[in-house]
């Protein structure tokens, strides 16, 4: 008697064990038409955890947020019966029905987001392609439950179509996926059709590109190569592929890239990218283009793989990813000498030099970063560029700022930790060998103007400023120090000396 109940025991265990897992489960599928590219179809199957179903937040300037996009929502229970949904606001509805039951929630969203003019542009909503749909997770996906595991999404797709997702394939399934949480549902970017998908793997971890039109689908050997080429200048300097935080891991990301008829434009969600660059872009889109993407890609490291802990370190974020990004499009030959010391002066000196906090607010008011470009993205890069030729005319050339990145990024990388504005100083003043405090009082945490001109001097560059312009030269009469350091500004690795 007391082994059956034993036995009992252990199964009802097991039981209730089974139904814990699969309460946890949520399964959506999504199917395209591609007689009616602007419909998504979702069904979406799971044991409701709560009575709320929700969307992201977002699309603030709607009363009904991202479900302003949602028709013909419907759920159902086990046996086909209805469940009565009532809709409440801030995107949600609410479940009037027990919640022990599986249910099958139908909807559709019209992709009629372009009709709209949105804040961050459309590149972070949903669009439509002559090659296909563009959507972020957060314009397609209603979910239930703070803490779901087990998210599977499967697409069906038209004939000759496919998919790209950040999410992690379910073996031997081409369009099905598994998905970690909530989050990576709604920071997702899908792009469906009869695009061009690039997969760069370095290491365990796969960059995949999606080229949205015909048009930059013209150019993909282009995109390849400067992909390929920033990708591998940026793991060369840092010494490996990203490392970021335990808490939210990532193997995959995302590039969406497609024309425009007249926006050139750059959206990060979570670790993925999605770009548009204008039709017929004259050579400035063409350079902003190159210059968001190669500056969201910096960010795996300098921001995901190690990241300031407050506010006042945005400009070290902001302004070296800047710099950094200037390197790299001249390492692949996008930026000659002459290009990266135009771009330098007639964009990033006088955007910082026109920001109207400049002489007001310091470049450590990283809450300002969005008010105030060009103090903080402009601003922190001209002090990352003063701290490195200081370095490097310090050491003759054998330190540099690419020494301090790196010490970072094997510091913090793979860690919940993060740096602080003294520690920065710090690491700074030990790398010249001269103590930094008035250098950071000045200009980082004060309000001063950063006298740039004097610290290109030490490239060999004949540098001034004239009426709010800064104007660079590069010195007749180089010595073979300034060479070097000048080199080190345009992005010369050590292991390439
Ligand atoms: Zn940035």
């Amino acid at each position: 008697m007391k082994k059956i109940f034993a036995v009992l025991f252990v199964s009802l265990l097991i039981l209730s064990c089974k139904q814990d897992q699969n309460g946890e489960a949520i399964s959506y599928s999504i199917t395209f038409d591609k007689d009616n590219i602007k419909v998504a179809k979702v069904k979406v199957e799971f044991t409701p955890k709560d009575s709320i179903l929700f969307m992201d937040h977002g699309a603030t300037n709607f009363d009904k947020g991202w479900a302003t996009f949602i028709y013909n929502i419907k759920a159902v229970n086990d046996e086909g019966e209805p469940v009565e949904l009532e809709e409440i606001p801030g995107a949600k509805w609410k479940i009037n029905a027990p919640l022990h039951e599986k249910i099958v929630l139908t909807y559709d969203v019209h992709l009629d987001h372009e009709d709209y003019e949105w804040d961050g542009g459309i590149d972070g909503v949903a669009y439509t392609t002559d090659r296909g749909v563009f959507y972020t997770g957060r314009t397609l996906f209603i979910m239930n439950g703070e803490q779901r595991k087990n998210i599977t999404v499967d697409f069906k797709l038209p004939p000759n179509w496919r998919v790209t997702t950040p999410w992690k394939n379910i073996k031997a399934v081409a369009s099905s996926y598994l998905v970690r949480d909530n989050t990576d549902l709604a920071n997702a970017m899908i792009f469906a059709g009869t695009h061009k998908e690039i997969s760069l793997k370095r290491d365990d971890f796969e960059f995949v590109f999606a080229l949205g039109t015909t048009e930059i689908i013209n150019e993909e050997a282009i995109f390849q190569s400067l992909a390929e080429g920033v990708l591998d200048y940026y793991i060369e300097l840092m010494g490996g592929i990203p490392r970021p935080s335990p808490d939210s891991p990532f193997k995959k990301m995302v590039v969406v890239i497609s024309s425009h008829p007249s926006i050139t434009d750059g959206e990060v969600i979570g670790n993925n990218i999605s770009i548009l660059i204008q039709k017929d872009a004259d050579q400035f889109s063409k350079t902003i283009s190159r210059f968001i993407f190669a500056h969201e890609f910096f960010h795996l490291w300098n921001g995901k793989s190690f990241r300031p802990d407050s506010e006042n370190g945005e400009w070290f974020k902001e302004g070296l990813t800047n710099y950094y990004t200037l390197k790299a499009l001249h390492h692949i030959g996008f930026l000659t000498d002459e290009t990266y010391l135009d771009f330098l002066s007639n964009f990033f000196y006088k955007r910082y030099h026109d920001d109207n906090g400049l002489g007001r607010l310091a470049m450590a008011n990283g809450e300002e970063k969005h008010e105030h470009w060009g103090l903080v993205y402009g601003g922190g890069m001209l002090a990352g560029i003063a701290q490195d030729m200081l370095i490097r005319d310090a050491t003759n050339n054998a330190k540099s700022m690419d020494d301090l990145m790196r010490s970072l990024f094997n510091k913090y990388g793979n860690s919940n930790d993060d740096y602080t504005l003294e520690e920065l100083k710090i690491m700074m003043s030990e790398l010249s060998g001269i103590e930094q405090t008035e250098f950071f009082n000045s200009y980082v945490s004060g309000t001063e103007k950063i006298p740039i001109d004097s610290y290109l001097t030490l490239a060999g560059l004949d540098a001034n400023i004239d009426n709010g312009n800064l104007i660079i030269s590069k010195k007749e009469h180089q010595t073979q120090q300034q060479r070097k350091i000048m080199e080190g500004l345009f992005g010369q690795l050590k292991s390439e000396r």
